[in-house]
């Protein structure tokens, strides 16, 4: 038998179910299992992602015919659950067709409903309904919809208007009406009329009157949608494959806008935003669902409490909220009921917060959908916390529902208080998206853009957004938009990138000719700076600073969490006691590196460095050493203190020489009169130490062997700390590591003088302490050469910044001139120095532990490149049975919760088999 291309679902039956979402993408796959649980859902059928990828292999007309005779069962199985008929004069059977991936892209693709409607056919509908005005206005949204969708008639510029809605403006300019609702039926009539030849003037073709032809023509767009030029941005952003495709979802239409008793909208099981547990959402009488997306009119909320919060935000009375926006609950109190009664039902069937769109048509309550909502970072804890909390999830389960690079988001900034008293609120709107922004206003996505290439910090500001803005809403620091409830486009789209979002602030005028926004005739240009809150909604007129987030409880119960699973542990890349305090307070359980170069770079300390590296002989250095001494050890008494117990690694100098010396003739003319030497002399040691090929030249153990006097001050200076907190009573445990080691002599070389310094400065004061002494694994020789070298070294941190670097042969610092091409081409799936590449850098990686270890059984092994932070690299780093990953203090819970999942994931798998 031929495969499967059409899967139908409805009146409790399916052919499909929700594990089947590759194949019948995610709204069909919950479409066929909301009808197996008992969800009412207007019948319908998905036709298969693969045929999506059939449709780009072998073009349009062959894969209709191989289509044809499913679509025609599954229209007639359609017809006979609803008793109407596809095309029919006197019976009815409108239909919605809707794109569907695997994962959920959220208006990144098109939607055409009340297909099935022409002249004839809406006679019927007349007739049924006995609702003329409702009959018109869905003839005329059909052919809006298809005409833009299917036929391709849509705006040119950006700064042009819709054609379809310039039409309905002239229309309502000429009636004397504000509001589309407000049109009468003659109105709508006109307006069907001018759409069609619209699309007939600049398409050259008559709109389709067949419902037939309408219905291929919009599931061949639908397919062709999984190529725009918006989807294909957000795949890209999201990593989601091309070959994925995307189904079609084909549904009876059931309608919102049928008068007084009929409705629809959109709601959540828990809050998205915040991820109370509190069932909420929009609603609007007399609807359909694409005013409540486009937010068009500003909905009303679901739940009294919802109301009674969203009226005293907005500064309306109790009386006025009762009266004129009245909850779904306080209105419709038989409808809530069930809805809310579904909602729950859907929750606990799925175990996780639902996101859920509804039409109620003449009373009758139908799901148009259902999926696993899109959710805050915040939302994400906190909602992962309560399931289990509520005993709905395990532990394992909550761990593995938090996406790890979503933490990211718990940590990001929000406005500095004081500040916040001397700024002027200038209006306020939703609280659409948590976090606080600060930037300058851009009114076009693409300006978003080209702002943020320049460095700049940018606003964006729309009347509304739309899936066109989605580059400049990526760009942007914060979105602000004049209109839309909490669930439109840009308070969906934002919330889903955990970036800073106020919508609907209904004040404030927007002049995209002009680029001004105005609010109670304040006027503020394009360039000027604004700041958000997505938490309260607030917008000031000016720069607002803004600090570091808090933890909270949830927060703090979840890594407490993560320390129960993972094996692997998490350190630090800290060079300052600041930073390691913070590492600390976020949890690290040590330092896997302190770059010491870093610590040269403070204005008191550089000069001293510079008489090192400019001294002609070894006694010269050695005086200049003798300087910098204290405060190296001075430094290194602040970090071993903040990781009090734990284990430091601090590494011996690695960076070119020439980055410290001056290059200008002021510094060089201070470092002459300092040294007492002339400037030539200077100018000269400078240009001797350039080099062609910096990052391969003279750094790491290079620098120590050629002048181990660097590795003799250094020994003492980190020796001679912690044995200054040992008096204390504070207990150290120092790794002494050597970089950039090639050849395993290389290693023993400085292992001798860090040995011997050691040595010298323990006899002198009489105490000793336990220390260890180590190499970067950074260069391919030392992972080729592993077991050789852990005969000697006594841990191993793989650099896997320097390793990545030579093991592909990228420069480190100019990969940026053909990356972007190498992406593009897929040449590369992702940039290596940003997630690990577990195929060749990573293999050296697995190789060396296992060498190294076959030598030293427990030799210590850990990663402290840029990766150690990286999830999909830190569940590398576990499986291949490192000791730790040490990352940047602020992805200290991103890799602590890598961690567990690694392990539970292990857990999950050994159980398997
Ligand atoms: C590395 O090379 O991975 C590393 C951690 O060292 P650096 O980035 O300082 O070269
Ligand atoms: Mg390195």
């Amino acid at each position: 038998m031929d495969k499967k291309r059409v899967y139908t679902f409805g009146k409790g039956e399916a052919e499909g179910r929700s594990d089947m979402r590759n194949l019948l993408g995610g709204k069909g796959a919950n479409l066929a299992e909301m009808n197996l649980i008992g969800v009412p859902v207007p019948p319908g059928f998905t036709i298969t992602t693969d045929t999506c990828n059939e449709y780009y292999e072998k073009g349009k007309d062959a894969v209709v015919e191989l289509l044809r005779p499913e679509v025609n069962k599954a229209l007639a199985y359609i017809e006979s659950v609803m008793g109407l008929k596809f095309g029919d004069v006197k019976n009815p059977l409108l239909l919605s067709v809707r794109s569907g991936a695997r994962a959920s892209m959220p208006g990144m693709m098109d939607t055409i409903l009340n297909l099935g409607l022409n002249d004839e056919v809406l006679q019927g509908i007349i007739a049924k309904s006995g609702n003329e005005r409702f009959a018109w206005d869905s003839y005329r949204r059909f052919i809006q919809m298809y005409g833009d969708v299917v036929m391709g008639l849509k705006p040119v510029n950006k700064e042009d208007i819709d054609p379809f809605e310039k039409i309905i403006e002239e229309i309502k300019e000429e009636a004397g009406v504000k509001l589309d609702n407000e049109l009468s039926v003659d109105n709508l009539k006109e307006l069907v009329g001018r759409f069609k030849k619209a699309v007939k003037e600049e398409t050259g073709k008559d709109f389709p009157t067949s419902p037939e032809e309408q219905l291929w023509g919009a599931i061949m767009a639908v397919f062709d949608s999984w190529m725009n030029e918006r989807a294909i941005l957000y795949r890209k952003m999201e990593g989601i494959p091309a070959e994925w495709g995307t189904a079609v979802n084909v549904q009876a239409m059931v309608f919102g806008n049928m008068g007084e008793t009929s409705a629809t909208g959109v709601c959540f099981s828990r809050d998205a935003g915040n991820g109370e547990n509190l069932f909420n959402g929009e609603y609007l009488i007399n609807a359909q669902g694409e005013d409540v997306v486009a937010g068009i009119r500003t909905p009303q909320q679901i739940t009294k409490i919802g109301s009674q919060r969203w009226a005293e935000r907005a500064g309306i009375p109790e009386a006025v909220r009762r009266e004129q926006y009245p909850s779904m609950e306080e209105a419709m109190p038989e409808i809530y009921k069930e809805l809310n009664e579904l909602q729950h039902k859907l929750e606990l069937h799925y175990r996780d917060m639902q996101d859920m769109e509804y039409t109620v048509q003449e009373g009758k309550l139908w799901f148009l959908q259902t999926r696993n909502g899109k959710r805050t970072g915040h939302a994400m804890v906190k909602i992962a916390m309560d399931l289990m909390r509520e005993g709905i999830i395990t532990e394992e389960e909550a761990l593995m529902r938090i996406e790890p690079n979503k933490l990211d988001e718990l940590l990001h900034p929000v406005f500095d208080k004081k500040a916040l008293l001397n700024a002027r609120v200038l209006t306020k709107g939703l609280p659409a998206s948590p976090g606080a922004a600060s930037g300058q206003i851009v009114f076009f996505s693409e300006d978003a853009t080209a702002w943020h290439a320049d460095n700049k910090r940018v606003i964006l500001v729309r009347i509304e957004t739309s899936p066109e803005d989605l580059a400049g809403m990526t760009s942007a620091e914060g979105i602000l938009t004049a209109r839309g409830g909490m669930t439109s486009h840009a308070a969906v789209v934002a919330r889903g990138m955990g970036k800073c979002c106020v919508s609907g602030a209904g004040a404030i005028q927007v002049d995209y000719k002009k680029r001004t926004l105005t609010v109670d005739g304040v006027v503020l240009h394009e360039g000027d700076y604004i700041s958000i809150d997505g938490s309260t909604g607030n917008v000031y007129a000016d720069r607002v600073e803004t600090k570091a987030a808090e933890m909270d409880d949830d927060f703090r119960e979840l890594m407490s969490l993560t320390n129960k699973y993972a094996k692997l542990k998490v350190r630090a890349n800290a060079d300052t006691p600041h930073d390691a305090q913070i590492a600390r307070s976020f949890g690290a359980v040590g330092i896997g590196l302190c770059r010491t170069e870093h610590m040269f770079f403070e204005e008191s300390k550089i000069r001293a460095m510079r008489e090192m590296i400019l001294a002609e002989t070894a006694e010269g250095r050695l005086q200049a050493l003798k300087k910098l001494l204290p405060y190296q050890q001075e430094d290194f008494r602040g970090i071993f203190r903040a990781m009090a117990g734990c284990p430091v690694t601090v590494r011996l100098l690695d960076p070119p020489l020439h980055e410290f010396v001056p290059h200008d003739e002021n510094g060089q003319r201070e470092m002459a009169e300092t040294m007492g030497v002339s400037i030539d002399a200077i100018r000269q040691r400078v240009e001797s130490l350039m080099e062609h090929n910096p990052m391969l030249g003279h750094r790491g153990c290079r620098l120590g062997n050629t002048y181990p006097e660097i590795t003799y001050m250094q020994t003492r200076a980190i020796i001679g700390a912690c044995l200054d907190l040992q008096e204390e009573g504070i207990t150290c445990f120092p790794e002494i590591m050597v970089p950039l080691t090639g050849i395993l002599y290389e290693f023993k070389e400085q292992e001798r003088v860090i040995r011997e310094a050691a040595e010298e400065i323990f006899k002198e004061r009489g105490i000793r302490i336990d220390y260890k002494v180590g190499t970067m694994i950074e260069v391919p020789r030392a992972a080729l050469t592993a077991d050789r070298i852990a005969s000697s070294a006594e841990f191993f941190s793989f650099g896997t910044n320097d390793l990545t670097q030579m093991t592909f042969g990228y420069s480190r610092d100019d990969i940026a001139s053909f990356l972007p091409i190498y992406l593009e081409k897929k040449i590369l799936k992702v940039d290596p120095f940003q997630v690990l590449d577990q195929k060749g850098v990573g293999k050296l990686v697995r190789m060396a532990t296992e060498n190294g270890r076959s030598i030293r059984p427990d030799l210590k092994c850990g990663i402290c490149g840029e990766h150690g932070g990286e999830p999909s690299s830190v569940k590398f780093c576990h499986n291949v049975g490192l000791n730790y990953v040490s990352c940047s203090p602020f992805r200290v819970p991103i890799a602590r919760l890598a961690a567990a999942q690694a392990q539970i994931e292990e857990d999950r798998n050994a159980a398997k088999k």
